[in-house]
């Protein structure tokens, strides 16, 4: 089957550009394996006309109406491979099935790496947070601890301290603040935690407390943390698209990858990362990817 646009990943900035290509009267094939990034999360927030809904309510919502577009299909799966043809690309999923297109949209997300710390995945996204504009309101002026370390603890505990000044950063091993860093959130009576971080004591994610290697605990009610990630495909890499410093797919300002007709858009470019940013990316890459086949065939 041939299409005029194959978008991998429907989530937010997948069906996002998929509506604007239904609505430019595309045919297009989102593939998508069904793993976003905030599924775990209880409410998603700080997105208009959805704030407090449930990630899935929102996809969902989505869902349902891109799907009203006729030239608009879905296909459930994992896409595992992509190449270049004479025409455009051919991408494979893991079913074996095979589907060609003349351009590509990537929009596929990251996935967070955590870290070997007890409870800590099961609490990622309930009570460990990575965004206090998706989920500091929720939590503010309540006990909260930083876990991070060096230059980003700092930034980041400045950034939580305006939700709450009941704040302790946890370093979890030797602090590498500076001592200006440290004089500084000593002033603000945020005290630096060095221990070893062996669990997190938790009800269903919902934290309680920090438990340390030295059988110590600390009681806080939500903890923000920033992990590690990697790409949630590496397709994109294997066809030639370029990563920035920080490993997100490198784009334009028209959500243009390095390799002419693949676009990328969403978490895998941005390490702004929200619903609405995605959905705004989406919606540009649909555009101009539809901009870009006016051109050819004009
Ligand atoms: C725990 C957590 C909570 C969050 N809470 C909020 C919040 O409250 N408010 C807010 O605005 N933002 C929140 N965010 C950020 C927000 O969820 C992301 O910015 C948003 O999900 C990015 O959308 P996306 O479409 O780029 O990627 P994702 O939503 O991660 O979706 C990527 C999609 O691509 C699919 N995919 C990947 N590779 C393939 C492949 N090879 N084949 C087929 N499909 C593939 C995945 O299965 C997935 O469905 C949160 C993030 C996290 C981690």
């Amino acid at each position: 089957m041939s299409f005029d646009v194959i978008i991998v990943g429907g989530s937010y900035a997948g069906l996002s550009a998929a509506m604007a290509l239904g609505r430019s009267l595309r045919n297009v094939l989102i593939i998508d394996s069904g793993m976003p990034c905030n599924r775990q999360t209880p409410h998603s927030h700080n997105f208009i006309t959805h704030d407090g809904d449930t990630p899935k309510q929102i996809i969902e919502a989505a869902r349902q109406q891109v799907l009203a577009y006729k030239t608009v299909g879905l296909h459930n799966g994992l896409a595992t491979r992509a190449t270049r043809t004479n025409t455009g690309f051919v991408v494979e999923t893991e079913t074996g099935d095979s589907f060609n297109t003349r351009k590509l949209i990537f929009a596929t997300g990251i996935t967070d790496v955590m870290p070997a710390i007890d409870g800590f995945a099961a609490c990622w996204g309930i009570s460990m947070l990575h965004c206090p504009y998706c989920h500091g309101y929720e939590v503010r002026q309540q006990p909260l601890g930083i876990l991070a370390n060096g230059d980003i603890a700092f930034e980041f505990t400045k950034l939580i301290h305006h939700w709450s000044s009941n704040l302790v950063l946890f370093t979890h091993g030797k602090s590498a603040l500076t001592p200006d860093q440290t004089k500084n959130l000593a002033e603000r009576n945020i005290a630096v935690v060095e221990k070893e971080i062996t669990g997190i004591v938790h009800d269903k994610g919902y934290i309680s407390a920090i438990l340390f290697s030295d059988g110590s605990t600390h009681a806080v009610t939500a903890l923000f943390a920033r992990v590690a990630f990697h790409q949630h495909t590496t397709i994109p890499i294997t066809l030639g698209c370029a990563l920035n410093e920080q490993g997100f797919i490198q784009v334009d300002d028209f959500q243009r990858t390095t390799v002419p007709g693949i676009y990328a858009a969403g978490d895998n470019t941005t390490m702004f990362r929200s619903v609405a940013g995605a959905v705004a990316a989406g919606n540009k890459a649909g555009a101009m990817v539809n901009k870009e086949l006016i051109d050819e065939d004009f």
